[in-house]
């Protein structure tokens, strides 16, 4: 198995710890508004890596954070916690809107099948290991205190920056000059590890006692604390989006490896943007859609999943409604020919070398850093060619291992009554020549989320 890894800026042969095992951290959503499609890019593949990992044989111990606390609305320390944001714009606690965008994360993931991790660990229920992470942090002469806050000094962290390469003097002029940020901050980059209730935070709700006071947690220490906690002080991966690199994995590297005096991670999996007009999908930009905006215009959230394995995860992914549809048409067909070619008794093992070469391809190419729009060619492929249709049937659900798009449980769609009868009208009027009724029929039925096909002198219907 290869992966690029950030750090080495490489593509390397992927070597586990203590193989099978596989341990990765995956960092989790903000919880204080709707997640959307550019997140679910990430996180379906995420799951498109863990499952190529088990797919390869490996037992994958799959960790997620949910940031339900010290998330600032800039990476540097500047500006309101996210959560307060949150809880002020929608009338509610900041607990309601944990729970409520929580909740809401967790029915787009499922609806993506995306895998749920083996363990979802809230930063708000683990402060004390933060406060003993930053304790142990302090005894190593990392950390120094202001009126305001706890910061890690990272002048004092001989390799600060090496994750994007980017020299301390540069992350000077890259940070902002930002009026709300601590005057007693030494360096631009330094970041909080604790936050007191004063100043600027005096109002702060979410707020625990710690030995510098009431306060909450920077941003960055949960990820470390957890990942500690729940697999181990050196993990195999850690992943999210490419945004966390300059800023966010940079200090999460530091704190750890500044507590342990180990290595924190030793492959770095970094994903690429879903765009709008080249522009990243996000929430600040306001050019975002949620699960209800595809389920409103009829596209299957798999067949967004099967938009995401068309391009690999460290190239920018451009969303179009056009692009959406397209893959909802080719979602369509698959689950079609799933649904024809499924046996009445399945194939135990392939036997042909065709078949066999086709599983060795798709394997290959998943091997080589995730290549999955070759993989979902490869599967066109074996589609179109002559081999068994059993044959064909074993290896789309082997391959859907790792696609997940559930072509295992396809079943024939239920059609509406109210559809039935207006394609019944709509054969009527055909039968009299009466086009325009006819096609004002047709618009009606699509409108409603299904496809009508002339056969002679009767029809299908499929659900879009
Ligand atoms: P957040 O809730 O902002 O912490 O984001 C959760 C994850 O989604 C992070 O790993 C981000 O890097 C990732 N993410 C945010 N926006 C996008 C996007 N437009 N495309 C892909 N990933 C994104
Ligand atoms: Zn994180």
């Amino acid at each position: 198995m290869k992966l690029y890894n950030t750090l080495t800026r490489k593509i390397e042969e992927f070597t586990p710890i203590n193989p099978p095992n596989v341990t990765l951290y995956v960092c989790g959503p903000t919880v204080y508004d709707f997640t959307h499609i550019g997140h679910m890019r990430t996180y379906t593949n995420n799951d498109v890596l863990r499952r190529s990992l088990a797919y390869r044989g490996y037992k994958v111990n799959h960790v997620m954070n949910i940031t339900d606390v010290g998330h600032l609305s800039g990476d540097d320390d500047s500006g309101e916690d996210k959560m307060e944001k949150g809880a002020k714009k929608y009338g509610k606690t900041v607990w309601d809107v944990a729970k409520f965008y929580t909740e809401f994360f967790f029915k787009t993931t499922d609806a993506l099948n995306i895998l749920r991790p083996n363990t979802v660990c809230k930063a708000t229920e683990h402060i004390e290991e933060m406060v003993q992470l930053i304790n142990r942090l302090m005894k190593n002469g990392f950390v120094y205190e202001t009126k305001e806050a706890l910061y890690f000094d990272v002048t004092k962290f001989k390799n600060y920056g090496k994750l994007s390469g980017q020299k301390l003097k540069e992350k000077i002029q890259a940070v902002r000059a930002e009026v709300n940020v601590d005057k007693g901050k030494k360096h631009p980059a330094d970041f909080a590890l604790w936050f007191k209730r004063v100043g600027r935070f005096a109002d702060h709700t979410m707020h625990w006692p710690s030995p510098w006071g009431e306060g909450f947690p920077g941003w960055h220490i949960e990820c470390s604390a957890m990942s500690m906690k729940y697999l181990d002080e050196t993990i195999d991966i850690h992943s999210g989006g490419i945004d966390h690199v300059p800023v966010h994995h940079e200090n999460e590297i530091a704190q750890s490896e500044g507590a342990t005096g180990k290595q924190f991670v030793k492959y770095w999996f970094h994903n690429n943007f879903l765009t709008v007009d080249g522009q990243k999908m996000s929430k600040s930009l306001g050019n975002f859609y949620t699960l209800d905006d595809i389920e409103k215009n009829k596209i299957n959230p798999l067949s967004l999943r099967l938009l995401f394995l068309q391009s690999h995860y460290r190239q920018p992914l451009n969303f179009t409604w056009q692009s959406a549809r397209a893959s909802q048409e080719a979602f369509n067909k698959l689950r079609e020919i799933a649904l024809n070619l499924k046996p009445q008794k399945k194939l135990v093992s392939l036997k042909s070398s065709k078949a066999l070469s086709y599983q060795k391809q798709f394997e290959d190419v998943i091997s080589n850093d995730l290549q999955t729009a070759q993989a979902v060619a490869t599967m066109w492929d074996m589609i179109k060619s002559d081999i068994t249709n059993d044959e064909k049937y074993f290896l789309l659900i082997d391959f859907d291992k790792v696609f997940g798009l559930n072509l295992d449980n396809v079943t024939e769609e239920k059609i509406d009554a109210n559809i039935i009868i207006l394609a019944e009208r709509r054969l009527e009027a055909r039968r009299k020549r009466d086009f325009d009724a006819s096609d004002r029929l047709r618009i009606k039925i699509e409108k409603a989320g299904f496809k009508i096909e002339d056969k002679g002198e009767t029809y299908s219907i499929k659900k879009i």
